[in-house]
């Protein structure tokens, strides 16, 4: 089946007992056994594992599998996208080993990984070497006898560099180097990278799986089942689980994610276009623009382009604040993915965790906008745009 069709019935098929519709949200936190050791039904403890967040991870798996294929991809869902990132690496790495990362990956994973403030995995001694992987020249030099994870966010966030997956999985991927994508920003209704030879496809649901702005989560999806209870082990140990409700709402904005993100790209679109064509705007990143210097990789391994744009405006610091204070549609907050429009500023915002050297090195600059395009009607989000251009 398509994945339109996966979104509203993967793993969610109506109760057998109670014909209920919907998947149940199963709050107990503990379940019966008949002796030590036999539990009635599939579940002991609802960290290890809960009905209802089964559902979900059923649910994704669905979205991720590639089509056509024959084999099942195995989903776990998490209380945060950090969390299934933490998990992962838990699972994966220990001391002396090494990992690379795309270069303006999410700053989140950025902290946990190296971040100044805290040094995360790196005092657990965990090497990491940040690269950039449009450029594919530039991994080779960095891969180790030691290197067990490559850590790809394709598109990156916020800048959108691609990384061309089926040609790093090709070339680096192996049993002892796993390959992670964090599918955020296309979510599996535009990328499927386990399609394209990755190991794991990792998700912030909090983003457009969940789709509304309103839980956070995260989840993973395998398609080795060794690998898939190597970080099971690890859910489990670790407790990053999401809650049965949370599970439930992520559930019910999967059944959207086609329509959403067809609305979400139709906006961006529109909206990259008005913007390139603006006085007031330097730059324009969108993989769907011509102008992108990898928009034939975006054609080739998606099957969209997202509802993510990112571009400079003309002047500095105060003509971005002005910007930013004077949307009105727009609002000014953090995330993205939801239904409705959100901006920001990298540079103080999402990406405060990185050095102001590795910012200036990427191109986060202080005049570097993000946008969220939600599914509202396009030329109301124009019109708000413009009127704070010229403001
Ligand atoms: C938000 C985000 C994360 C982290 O997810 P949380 O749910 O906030 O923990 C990871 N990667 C990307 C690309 C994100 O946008």
């Amino acid at each position: 089946m398509k994945i339109s069709t996966r979104a509203v019935h993967h793993g969610k098929e109506p109760n057998e007992l109670t014909g209920a519709v919907k998947p149940d949200i199963c709050l107990s936190s503990t379940f019966k056994q008949h002796t030590p050791g036999d539990p009635v039904g599939d579940f002991e403890y609802s960290r290890s594992g809960n009905p209802t967040r089964e559902a979900l991870e059923q649910n994704i798996a669905g979205l991720e599998r590639p089509e056509g294929a024959d084999t099942e991809c195995h989903g776990l869902a998490f209380s945060s996208g950090l969390g299934a990132t933490t998990t992962i690496l838990f699972a994966l790495l220990s001391r002396d080993d090494h990992m690379l990362c795309s270069d303006d990956v999410y700053g989140g994973t950025f902290r946990l990984i190296t971040g100044k403030d805290f040094r995360g995995f790196e005092k657990f001694g965990v090497a990491c070497d940040y690269v950039d992987m449009a450029d594919e020249e530039s991994l080779a030099g960095k891969i180790r006898e030691n290197t067990r994870l490559i850590w790809i966010e394709s598109p990156t966030n916020p800048l959108l560099k691609m990384a061309d997956i089926q040609s790093i999985a090709t070339t680096y991927g192996s049993d002892g180097v796993i390959i992670a994508v964090d599918n955020t920003f296309m979510s599996p209704y535009f990328q499927r990278p386990l399609a394209l030879g990755a190991d794991i496809a990792v998700h912030s649901t909090t983003k457009y799986i969940g789709g509304h702005s309103d839980v956070v989560g995260g989840a993973l999806v395998t398609k080795s089942r060794a690998l898939h209870e190597r970080i099971k082990h690890y859910q489990n140990a670790l407790g990053a689980t999401p809650a049965p409700f949370d599970c439930y709402m992520t559930m019910r904005g999967i059944d959207t994610l086609p329509v959403r993100m067809e609305k979400h790209q139709e906006n961006a679109m529109k909206i990259a276009g008005f913007l390139e064509g603006h006085a007031g705007v330097a730059k324009v990143i969108y993989p769907g623009l011509a102008s992108h210097p990898q928009h034939e990789l975006a054609k080739k391994q998606m099957s969209g382009f997202g509802g993510m744009l990112a571009f400079y405006l003309k002047g500095g610091l105060p003509e971005a604040r002005r910007f930013l204070e004077n949307v009105r549609l727009f609002t000014l907050a953090e995330s993205l993915g939801g239904t409705e429009s959100l901006v920001e500023h990298p540079a103080i915002m999402t990406h405060a965790s990185l050095t102001e050297e590795s910012r200036e090195a990427l191109g986060i600059s202080d005049t570097l906008i993000r946008l969220s395009v939600g599914i509202e009607d396009a030329d109301d989000l124009i019109e708000d745009l413009d009127q704070a251009l010229k403001a």
